[in-house]
């Protein structure tokens, strides 16, 4: 069994707040829009990252 390093628990504390974020635009009904421009965010973009927050115009906050 591996270690768990401070780094991992960083990383699922990041996901965690993702997927959070994620479930709370769902219940908002703003799941599909970018969180900087309100643009729609792309299907296929969601279906390869679920918790895309951000269109690619505004990657840096996502
Ligand atoms: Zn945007």
């Amino acid at each position: 069994m591996s270690e768990i390093t401070n780094e991992t628990v960083t990383a699922i504390d990041t996901t965690l707040r993702d997927v959070e974020r994620a479930l709370e635009r769902l219940r908002a009904g703003n799941y599909r829009s970018c969180q900087v421009c309100q643009s729609p965010i792309a299907d296929d973009d969601l279906i390869a990252n679920p918790l895309l927050a951000n269109c690619p115009a505004h990657p840096e906050l996502a």
